[in-house]
């Protein structure tokens, strides 16, 4: 019945389950013992961040809870039931595993605790398929300052690159110092044959989507403000490379879903996806991103094709997109009956 079934950009720290993670914040005290739920919520959700990079930092809240490989597992497993119950297909979900070694975890144990959820998750949620992609961090004054963690990532997703773990992204404030200091680690992962995303020219300038086109990227995380130069747009439609929109995350709230570019990309032929980045943080669901999209006069058959493209970007296997082109099919047929 609708063409919301594939999400190919979903941060698992910004897409918790809430009464888990606000049990699981009591339990490890990351909130004092009296936190009631509401409050809770009402912190998560808090708003009001002077700079980008302070709300960047609101990031840090749902990381605290998933330090342990039993949280990880159990915080994966929680976001996997949600899409189920929202009768999605197929979701690329992602995280940062340096942000989960303050307890002693290494990377890798990290990546495999959150694999273990997912396939706990495949177990109890079989209509959902998902994949796990590990992001690099912008982080500090520039690339250099945790290039060593960056690195491990790289080598941590090569050794267990698999059905299960997809790829890689570069996540984190995009304006942290020379995009291409990050060259090196995306020409080692290229080297690898690890496909890879990259946040660019979401909130930071247009000209990173094309640094991020320069690096090889196989998709483009947000890339909205390529529009702010006529080349830049160009590009991005010539190479077809697809775009991960997430329209919740993009909109400010005094602006509204209009003032979003979607129709002037898809206008100019460049091939968008839609996306819920944090559904947690955004109050959001994908249904609600077409629902929202469908509201400023994006067609249903341009929602349909945003589908369509998902199921093409999708950095699994084609055995697996075949199977999601098969399902969307079925959907897109239920409708027209
Ligand atoms: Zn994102």
């Amino acid at each position: 019945m609708n063409a919301a079934k594939i999400d190919l950009h979903l941060h698992l720290d910004g897409s918790l389950y809430l009464p888990w993670a606000w049990k699981t914040a009591v339990k490890r005290g990351v909130v004092e013992t009296e936190c009631t739920f509401e409050e809770y919520y009402s912190r998560f959700h808090r708003r009001n961040f002077k700079t980008r990079e302070e709300g960047m930092k609101r990031f840090d809240f749902p990381v605290d809870v998933m330090q342990t490989k039993e949280d990880l597992a159990d915080a994966a497993y929680y976001l996997v039931q949600t899409l189920s119950i929202q009768q999605m297909f197929y979701a690329e979900i992602r995280f940062a595993p340096q942000q989960h070694t303050k307890c002693g975890l290494t990377q890798r144990e990290a990546v495999l605790a959150v694999c273990d959820g997912l396939e706990r998750a495949k177990q109890d949620f079989p209509d959902i398929d998902t994949g796990l992609l590990c992001c690099l961090m912008h982080k500090g004054e520039n690339a250099h300052v945790n290039e060593k963690e960056n690195f491990e990532t790289v080598e941590v997703v090569r050794e267990l690159l698999s059905d299960r773990v997809l790829g890689l992204d570069l996540a984190g404030y995009e304006n942290t110092g020379d995009f291409l200091l990050y060259a090196p680690l995306f020409e080692k992962a290229h080297s690898y044959g690890i496909p890879y995303t990259i946040h660019a020219g979401e909130m930071g300038d247009g000209a990173h989507v094309m640094d991020a086109l320069a690096m090889k990227a196989n998709r483009i995380g947000h890339g909205i403000n390529c529009i702010q130069n006529p080349e830049w747009l160009h590009a991005v439609v010539e190479s077809q490379i697809p775009l991960e929109l997430c329209p919740t995350s993009n909109t400010r709230y005094e602006l509204g879903y209009a003032a979003l570019p979607v129709r002037q990309l898809l206008d100019a032929g460049a091939r968008i996806t839609l996306n819920t980045d944090n559904m947690s943080f955004g109050r959001t669901s994908l249904a609600h991103e077409y629902d929202m999209m469908r509201s400023v006069g994006i067609s249903q058959k341009e929602l349909w094709q945003c589908a369509w493209n998902a199921a093409d970007a999708a950095f699994c296997s084609e055995a697996r997109k075949e199977r999601l082109r098969e399902r969307l099919r079925e959907e897109q047929n239920k409708k027209t009956e």
